[in-house]
């Protein structure tokens, strides 16, 4: 009961009671309403989600709670919530299942895919969307035995992830972050506001604070960071890289570059073999120990690139003794950049950004880098022991995602950024980008992918996924065909780093390359918001074999916590947890929690029971994995290695000796970081800890880690690194050029003649720009608008849309159209319009904004929404009048000769090219307005259990105190939740040991919080 002092309201003549008794326990965990990771205090109350609060403690966020982490109480109390496993008894699509026990689930999910893997293994296929325990799914891939695995980043943003691996051994947003403390210029490329959520607003406050940093955001749409950007560059969609490539030209023609940094920290100097038709053109001169080498001016001659004291050259043409020539390549690099095709007046039209106000960023730049260098008096010592009394820092940072990632063009405007980003010196300095551990990585990080091997019963030998460094890490066939079902590591994509989960359902549907027998997905809406083509999608799902009767994907089975598109068109249905029901882990071996300052990562503990008969999934892998009686799942006497599931799993398990899934207090004694045996007690260490270890770097380890020797050293001993050598940014990639020169017909691994051209034109060393593909394909004048989308900032995938409270936010969508366009199509606010690509049209309603590129309309993703699905009602606004652009968007390009079709897709990397997409715009006639189209039929839902009704929600009235504190007017009090410092439980909160809260303390003092120092 509250009974706390209460204050009167000067306006109502209320009375507050400011210390009510909000909970009876208070258990910390992480928050999964979005992928930011960020530590959370749950307040429970009679066993019941009270309040979710930002743990102040948490490296991630320190206190700070968005709009999603907050609404995580309707996320978990969901009408959605799946209740119990189900097994089909209608036709797919149909969403009729009966309700079946476990034991008969995880018998049949044994069956089917026992049977597979004696069979052949790569018949089972598994993808995973954005779950956090990709180390855990892609080791039960790999010992199950099959290369048919991946997760959501070849939808998302594998040609960001892929290009910063290919380039500087590390990548933006979970792999690194700006230095916002020191920056003075920070550029934001294609991100919207629901990437990288609190840790980018947090950031960009405090710069902003700061008052000395100019923050210009790139990015068609003016919304979310970029309406607080102190200048919006609203290019044209597919464009970033061009632009990049003009500010490049510009810095080179003024010779505004950090020679330094190029010279000691990246391979400008290393010497490129100028040998046109040879087979070794455009490789690295490399003495017979394997090492780069540069030309040395002194002595004249090549001589290690890493030897300290040669006077390198950067530009020359230099003859070798066996007749050949070799050129630094840098030279190679300014001779393309300089040429007059990059200059910002050949690019402006295209770009759409006046050649003036490129001129201007790019001198910009130069003066942020140059002339307001940062200097930090912190000496440290580089790999060859030079000792450097000051770290000197270019604040210049750079952060980017999605935007311009998800185009066929993608791999290399991200490789052109991160050039952009060398050429200024500014990477991992004070005040530019930083790493977080355990980046950065050897350029490309290991392993290689594995799946050459493919055998019956039998483990696959390597995770995977990996980073091919040549064409002989290709997974393809001895006549160069696809050996993965998404022809992910063949010639259509060779650094497929990522898989393409968004052509798994087809290649499966079409047999190209085969056909599978078992589909197993996890947490990946395919049948709806992340599969392009939709309509499409489903015919693949429900398509059926004419001479069997059986689907063509004959068998699927899906995991989610909830009753999304994708539901209805699975065979059996496990259902998962909600993420405050379970353990997880953030691991080092996936995405973890570190920061630029050092390494970290975290946990995620059970706050409440279930109260439905749900199975977290990785639970519920394990234990398949045992059944399986998979290697390293099951003993040879088929007992389970974890017998505890998931939690004994992130404890016991070892990926190498020492090295296991979490990193801190390791050791029989918990006194070891990184390395070390088993710890039993290592979850209650965390607990107590707030579900989070984190390590600080000391100040000489924390920049130029790539050559830092405090840094190396410390990264090989924790494992991160296979030795302690120093890692040479690449300017240049050797690698794309072994591919180019197999296009050329060198080397014993050829690809089929179909696929020369392709090769040769995008594994270009260097980076370069050309139009997106889809594009390029269609009629420029009939389809002349760009059409992409972005999430709002409370919103994350298509998680939040179903959420009670975020609804209340975003409930529908529009098209957003500038009005210049508007007008030229005779369009007003709220008018019904045809959004037409040559694939197909949907419709919806109309909102005019100035802050959008005029070429370009756009709209949140993922609100539109089908009905009978996540438990919203039929007439909801998210399925009447929400629309989904996914209809439109052809997961294949236009034919090209001989009839192939390629994934629309990135050449090198195989990224969705989700923002390439061209449409027209019709005005609809008066009898087509109302509701949108295509409007498909609901899907039937099954039964909800133990939720809450989505019609008289009023969630948490019965928490709430039932007997007013009254003031002396009678008046009622309102109850009042501060944070954690504000409050106190009048029934006291006494630590348990265990990192709880429980009440009863006897004096009734205030609550003390785990890991709150009273300070
Ligand atoms: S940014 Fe928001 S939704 Fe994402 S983890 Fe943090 S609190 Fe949760």
């Amino acid at each position: 009961m509250a009974t706390g002092p209460t204050s009167p309201s000067p306006s109502q003549g209320e009375r507050v009671n400011t210390c009510p008794q909000v909970a009876d326990e208070i258990k910390q965990t992480t928050c999964y309403m979005c992928a930011c990771r960020c530590g959370i205090n749950v307040y429970l109350k009679d066993g019941k989600i009270r309040y979710l609060e930002g743990n102040p403690d948490h490296p991630v966020n320190k206190g700070v709670l968005c709009a999603k982490g907050s609404a995580g109480i309707m996320q978990h109390y969901s009408p959605a919530r799946l209740s119990k496993p189900l097994l089909r008894v209608g036709e797919r699509g149909s969403g009729e299942f009966k309700e079946i026990e476990w034991e008969e689930a995880l018998a049949l999910a044994t069956e089917w895919l026992g049977e597979v893997r004696s069979r052949d293994p790569r018949r089972f296929a598994f993808f995973t969307g954005r779950d956090q325990s990709q180390s855990l799914t892609g080791w039960w891939a790999a010992q199950y035995g099959t290369p048919n695995f991946a997760a959501h980043g070849g939808f998302c943003s594998v040609n960001m992830a892929a290009a910063g691996l290919y380039s500087i051994g590390g990548a933006f947003w979970e792999f690194g972050e700006p230095d916002w403390d020191h920056t003075r210029y920070f550029m934001l490329f294609g991100v919207a506001e629901d990437h990288d959520s609190n840790p980018i607003k947090a950031g960009l406050g405090r710069m902003k604070t700061r008052g000395q940093a100019k923050f210009v955001s790139v990015n068609p749409v003016k919304s979310g960071y970029s309406a607080i950007a102190d200048e919006w560059i609203g290019l044209r969609p597919g464009t970033d890289g061009l632009f990049v490539l003009a500010l490049v030209h510009e810095l080179l023609k003024a010779e505004k570059i950090d020679w330094e940094f190029l010279g000691r920290y990246t391979n400008a100097t290393w010497l490129v073999i100028d040998d046109p038709g040879g087979a070794s053109d455009g490789l690295f001169l490399r003495n017979p120990e394997g090492q780069a080498l540069c030309w040395d001016s002194v002595r004249e001659a090549p001589v290690p690139a890493a030897d300290v004291t040669a006077k390198a050259a950067v530009v020359g043409r230099f003859d070798l003794p066996d007749g050949r020539a070799a050129r630094p390549a840098f030279e190679l690099l300014a001779r393309r950049y300089l040429d007059k095709s990059y200059a910002p007046e050949a690019v402006a039209a295209r770009v759409g950004i006046p050649a003036a106000t490129i001129r201007r960023i790019a001198r910009e730049l130069a003066e942020a880098a140059f002339e307001q260098e940062v200097v930090l008096d912190i000496p440290w010592t580089d790999w060859a022991g030079r000792k450097h009394d000051t770290m000197v820092g270019r604040p210049v940072s750079m952060h980017a995602m999605r935007g311009i990632s998800a185009h066929s063009n993608g791999f290399h405007t991200c490789r052109a950024l991160h050039l952009l980003q060398m050429l200024l010196g500014s990477i991992d300095c004070p005040g530019g980008f930083g790493y977080k551990a355990p980046f950065p990585k050897p350029i490309p990080p290991a392993p290689l992918p594995g799946g050459k091997t493919v055998m019956p019963d039998r483990a696959l030998g390597a995770m995977p996924l990996g980073n091919p460094i040549g064409p002989e890490n290709l997974l393809v066939d001895s006549e160069g065909r696809p050996t993965r079902i998404d022809k992910a590591y063949s010639w259509e994509h060779p650094l497929a780093a990522h898989g393409l989960m968004h052509m798994v359902i087809h290649n499966a549907w079409a047999g190209d390359p085969y056909r599978i027998d078992v589909l197993m997905m996890y947490m990946a809406n395919m049948g709806w918001n992340s599969s392009m083509n939709v309509q499409g999608t489903l015919r693949y799902l429900t398509d059926k074999d004419p001479d069997t009767g059986d689907y063509k994907i004959p068998k699927i089975i899906y995991s989610d916590a909830y009753y999304s598109e994708m539901v209805p068109y699975a065979d059996l249905i496990l259902p998962d947890t909600t993420y405050l029901e379970r353990w997880d882990c953030i691991s080092l071996l996936d995405r973890p929690i570190s920061s630029a300052h050092g390494p970290g990562d975290a946990i995620r503990q059970p706050v409440v029971k279930p109260d439905r008969d749900v199975r977290p999934f990785q639970d519920v892998l394990i234990e398949l994995g045992a059944r399986l009686r998979l290697p390293g799942f099951a003993y040879e006497s088929g007992a389970p290695v974890y017998p505890g599931g998931y939690p004994d799993y992130i404890v016991n398990h070892e990926r190498v000796p020492g090295i296991g899934p979490l990193a801190g207090w390791r050791g029989a004694q918990g006194t070891r970081h990184g390395t070390g045996s088993p710890n039993a007690g290592q979850l209650q260490r965390y607990i107590d800890n707030g579900c989070f270890w984190t390590h600080k770097l000391s100040p000489a380890q924390s920049h130029f880690k790539y050559a830092n020797k405090g840094y190396l050293d410390y990264a090989k001993s924790m494992g991160w690194l296979p030795t302690a050598e120093p890692i040479t940014l690449q300017l240049y990639s050797e690698i794309l050029q072994k591919f180019r020169l197999a296009a050329r017909g060198h080397g014993p691994i050829q690809p089929p003649d179909s696929e020369r051209g392709r090769i040769e034109t995008y594994f270009d060393p260097l980076p370069f720009w050309y139009p997106p593909f889809e594009e390029a394909a269609v009629d420029r004048e009939e389809f002349s608008l760009h059409a992409i989308t972005q999430r709002p900032m409370h919103m994350y995938h298509s998680w939040g849309s179903q959420n009670a409270w975020l609804r209340q936010i975003t409930a529908r969508n529009h098209l957003f159209v500038h009005p210049e366009t508007a007008a030229r199509h005779g369009l007003a606010d709220d008018d019904w319009v045809w959004v037409i690509s040559h694939h197909g049209r949907v419709k919806g309603q109309v909102r005019l904004m100035h802050g959008v590129n005029p070429q370009t309309v756009w709209t949140w993703n993922a609100i539109g929404k089908r009905r009978g699905a996540w438990g919203l009602d039929a007439d909801a606004p998210e399925s009447n009048r929400g629309f989904l652009l996914n209809h439109i968007i052809s997961e294949l390009l236009p034919q090209r000769e001989g009839g192939h079709r390629y994934s629309n897709s990135d050449p090198v990397t195989g990224q969705a090219a989700w923002y390439d997409l061209r449409v027209r715009l019709e005005r609809c006639l008066p009898e087509e307005c109302g509701e949108t189209d295509p409007f498909m039929a609901p899907v039937k839902a099954p039964p909800r259990r133990g939720v809450v009704d989505p019609d008289t929600l009023r969630y948490g009235l019965d928490l709430k105190c039932r007997e007013p504190a009254v003031d002396g007017r009678g008046a009622a009090a309102k109850e009042w939740i501060g944070n954690r410092h504000e409050i106190s439980l009048s029934v006291a909160g006494v630590a348990d040991g265990k990192g709880n809260v429980k009440k009863g303390d006897p004096k009734g003092g205030p609550g003390r919080i785990p890991g709150d120092s009273g300070k």
